[in-house]
């Protein structure tokens, strides 16, 4: 489980175990997300985008592997 922490202390998580590299979170936040060389997301910059748009990114996991918390510990997403 990779995770790191936007400028306004909002957390993203991605569980490698889930991912299976299909790219749509790439698609949504390329300035976010990548790819690695295993095929499985990983964050390059987490402030590469708007939280709202980090979070469609996660909506648009089909496996849910990203994980939203804001800097409440509230879980935004999913
Ligand atoms: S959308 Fe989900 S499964 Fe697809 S690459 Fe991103 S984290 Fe992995």
């Amino acid at each position: 489980m990779a995770n790191v922490t936007t400028r306004n202390g909002v957390r993203i998580e991605v569980d490698r175990e889930l991912c299976f590299g299909f790219g749509d979170c790439v698609d949504t936040a390329p300035a976010v997300f990548v790819l690695d060389e295993y095929d499985k997301a990983t964050v390059i910059d987490p402030d590469g985008a708007t939280i709202e748009r980090i979070v469609e990114a996660s909506q648009n996991c089909p496996v849910d592997a990203i994980i939203i918390t804001d800097a409440d510990g509230h879980q935004l997403y999913p």
